[in-house]
């Protein structure tokens, strides 16, 4: 199995619109720490945290602004794939967690 360790995350803010973008790595998680994502305007947009060898995913969501929750393996969210980050009251992609050099790829509106 590949693991990339390094990845992108990234998620559109609702109170701002802005779009952040921002480094993640499987050793942000050493120590039982959690990984925060917060906007420049102090909003937070994902909280991500290790539970034994799977990941849980909180992230606001820009479309219908409420808290959407996510569990994944470590395999899933550090693979070669991009996790896209979706709505689940509309199914519309809000954000993404990809390694590095797959993100410029997508495209973002
Ligand atoms: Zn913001
Ligand atoms: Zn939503």
């Amino acid at each position: 199995m590949t693991i990339s360790a390094s990845s992108i995350v990234l998620l559109r803010c609702p109170v701002c619109g802005h779009l952040t973008p921002r480094g993640i790595s499987l050793f942000d998680f050493g120590g039982g720490r959690t990984f925060r994502l917060d906007c420049t305007c102090g909003t937070t947009l994902l909280v991500m945290g290790r539970r034994g060898s799977s990941f849980w995913i909180q992230y606001r969501c820009n479309l219908c602004d409420s808290i959407h929750t996510l569990t994944k393996s470590l395999k899933e969210i550090w693979s070669q794939e991009p996790l896209i980050l979706t709505c689940k009251e509309t199914e519309m992609v809000v954000g993404c967690l990809a390694p590095r050099g797959l993100v410029e790829v997508l495209t973002w509106t």
